[in-house]
């Protein structure tokens, strides 16, 4: 029996059990760590030149059409992506976001400063808010996801609208494969795939194969997240590429040059230290992030620390403490998910229970579930609820001083 071996990466804090894969060296660093390395190796100067040279066949002279679609939201390296397309490389891109329904009044607040500060065109995705529903009901009840027709829509929408208005260059942000668990390395200059979209975003689920395994939908709640056909992508040209494969990515700093340059605002989360990322959603960081938990066995705030102790701001030990504190969080936006939803929450508890990881959680008794203790690294460390030391901005509250209720259509600001 081999009671030694390491259940995460001796360096960051991401478990061998992630759902991206995870390969630990001989010494115990994940491969997340040794391709992060990269970013203080590579010639940063000579990859930029690289995306100029990749770009400038797209550009359109004639100032009739747009040159690059670069999909967005009120959150998450958006402005940094609009940015770099615009005002480094010079490109005139549509915009594009799906509406997820969930939006919290931050969120729309900087999805619209977003096209005011960079002056954009922007498509909204609509999807029939019943639909949405019937999809979601689906998910969570087959697959434990509530979360699958947000990252469905915003992975799909940009390469309609691509295929659509016949814009061959989709500019995505970072790769998470990479970014997590260094699935590529920089150099590989991975591209967008309909395959790593279906297997690692969907969960092997593409829109489909919703209608086909499971007899509740319709083709009418469906067809909006399907994806285009290979014929239509290869007769537009359609290619996404990742400016996280030619800038060295760093979402907190870019996050906070934004906040100086654009007024970008962030918000306290309870159940992670960063302010910066997913602003924009009442339950990513909450119900979508508990469920994370009863399948993956940690949380976001794993990412966000992991990522932190990369890039030498956090030591392993803070991280340690700072994820003990974060993770048993309780939710604070359960009721307002539930009502949307039509399910009272037990109901919702106990169909999530059906979705905890067996090789990670015991029901001790009815209802009861226990971590399993040899899926934990034992901590010793107390719990570390002040984060101040690592510089996190928060400028207001997700709801803005609004009601606490979701921005359910796609209406300007205020
Ligand atoms: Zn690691």
């Amino acid at each position: 029996m081999n009671k030694k071996m390491n259940l995460r990466c001796i360096r960051c804090l991401y478990p061998i059990f992630h759902p991206l894969g995870l390969i630990l060296d001989e010494s115990g660093v994940c491969s997340g760590c040794l391709i992060h390395e990269e970013k203080d190796s590579l010639d940063w100067p000579k990859r930029w030149l690289k995306l100029e040279e990749l770009v400038a066949p797209y550009r359109v002279d004639s100032g009739k059409t747009y040159d690059c679609v670069v999909p967005v939201t009120g959150a998450n390296d958006s402005y940094f992506i609009v940015d770099t397309v615009k005002n480094r490389l010079g490109l005139n891109p549509l915009l594009v976001t799906y509406n997820k329904y969930f939006n919290t009044p931050l969120g729309i607040r900087n999805l619209a400063n977003l096209r005011i500060q960079f002056n954009c065109d922007i498509l909204v995705q609509n999807v029939n808010p019943q639909a949405v529903k019937r999809v979601t009901r689906t998910t969570l009840r087959q697959m434990g996801s509530i979360y699958w027709p947000c990252i469905a829509g915003q992975t799909v929408f940009p390469v309609q609208t691509a295929v659509r208005y016949k814009i061959p260059l989709i500019i995505w942000g970072a790769h998470q494969g990479m970014e997590q668990v260094g699935m590529f390395s920089h150099e590989h200059e991975v591209q967008m795939t309909r395959r790593y979209r279906k297997d690692h975003d969907l969960m092997g689920y593409e829109a489909d194969d919703l209608l086909s395994i499971f007899d509740t939908l319709s083709e009418d709640d469906i067809w909006q997240y399907r994806y285009p056909d290979d014929a239509d992508i290869n007769a537009v040209g359609v290619k996404g590429i990742y400016l996280g494969n030619y800038v060295r990515w760093d979402p907190k700093s870019q996050h906070e040059e934004m906040i100086r340059r654009y007024q970008y605002m962030g918000a306290n989360f309870t159940r992670t230290f960063d302010t910066y990322d997913h602003v924009d959603c009442y339950n990513f960081m909450d119900i979508h992030d508990h469920i994370k938990y009863l399948k993956c066995g940690y949380s976001k705030v794993t990412d966000h620390a992991s990522r932190e102790i990369r890039f030498g701001r956090l030591s392993r030990m803070q991280a340690q403490q700072l994820v003990k504190h974060y993770e048993s969080q309780p939710l604070m936006h359960l009721e307002k998910f539930c009502e949307w939803l039509g399910v009272d929450e037990r109901g919702l508890e106990f169909i999530l229970n059906q979705h905890r990881n067996p090789k990670l959680w015991i029901e001790t008794c009815p209802g009861k579930w226990q971590r399993k203790p040899e899926t934990e690294e034992l901590v010793q460390e107390t719990p570390l609820a002040e984060s101040g030391f690592l510089g996190f901005k928060s400028h207001t509250q997700l709801k803005m001083n609004k009601d606490d209720a979701y921005i359910t259509v796609g209406k300007g600001y205020p």
